[in-house]
């Protein structure tokens, strides 16, 4: 496994690839894996000849105040854990590389990230749409790889390839979870023994909502009602949003019908986590 940190050096080796006919996979990251990242490149791996895992904690997609100094990194750890999977390439860019200053250029994608974590985080999804446009540029793969977990930033991506015309296939996988249903995240290592316990209950107001859902009930605010009861009960959770949402605008609906997003996030300790799940009621 190779690890790049110049960018004209990694967009020369995917082009070279390219040109001998190999199709690319590109998986991108901060770093920090767990199984949800190894689920990304066991996807991209089965999918492409050659596999290319960005991990760069990317600074303008953090707000101030934000733990972007924080961020668990271990790079020897990460790369140990890619070679594993037969990951190809590492890029690694350094800030000062992707970021040239003054840094003026940015990527902006309207509507569906007013709400739910766009509403919270001001600017984080321009930093995100910014950062997978240059990724893009610079690795120009056939397939990229995002997890549902971060189901909001899957739109965002999606919104963008489409209006900006990006020639790329957008590869959404599953979300992995602990076995106790926590959704795996490199956030989790914030979480203390107790928080770590109480966190569950993130998904155990998920699974509500499924239920719910799955017993007949249609209306939104109910389902809603009880899922914030459920996160009340936990003391240590503090509940940021909960909303459920159309699928493909992001916006809020008052029933469940066609596609619906049910999305929260909450702080636990010194932790934000999220979490989702996708509904699908004919
Ligand atoms: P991150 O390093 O947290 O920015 O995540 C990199 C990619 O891994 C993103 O596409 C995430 O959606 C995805 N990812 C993070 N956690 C999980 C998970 N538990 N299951 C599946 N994918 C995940």
């Amino acid at each position: 496994m190779r690890i790049v940190t110049a960018i004209p050096e990694m967009t020369r080796l995917v082009k070279e690839r390219r040109d001998r006919g190999e199709t690319v996979g590109l998986v991108p990251t901060m770093g920090f894996f767990h199984e949800g990242h190894l689920s990304l490149m066991r996807a991209a791996r089965a999918d492409n000849d050659f596999v290319v895992v960005s991990l760069f904690v990317n600074p303008t997609q953090f707000g101030p105040g934000e733990d972007f100094r924080e961020y668990p990194r271990d790079l020897p750890r990460d790369m140990e854990m890619a070679a594993r999977e037969g990951v190809d390439c590492i890029f690694h860019p350094r800030p000062e590389d992707m970021y040239p200053q003054p840094y003026l250029t940015y990527v902006e994608v309207g509507g569906i990230t007013e709400r739910l974590c766009g509403a919270h985080r001001p600017g984080h999804f321009r930093g995100v749409a910014t950062v997978v446009a240059k990724l893009f540029h610079i690795i120009p793969a056939h397939r990229a790889y995002f997890g549902i977990k971060d189901a909001q930033q899957v739109r965002v991506i999606q919104k963008m390839v489409e209006d900006l015309n990006f020639d790329v296939e957008i590869v959404v996988c599953p979300t992995v979870r602990e076995p106790d249903g926590l959704a795996m995240s490199s956030r989790n290592t914030y979480l203390g023994t107790e928080e770590r316990r109480a966190a569950t209950a993130l998904y155990r107001s998920l699974r509500l909502a499924e239920d719910m859902v799955r017993g007949g009930e249609r209306d939104v605010a109910r389902v809603i009602s009880a899922m914030r009861e459920l996160l009340a009960a936990e003391p240590l959770v503090e509940t940021e949003y909960v909303e459920a949402v159309d699928w493909k605008f992001l916006e809020p609906v008052s029933e469940l019908r066609g596609e619906v997003l049910i999305a929260l996030a909450a702080r636990v300790g010194r932790a934000r986590l999220i979490d989702n799940t996708l509904i699908r009621v004919e």
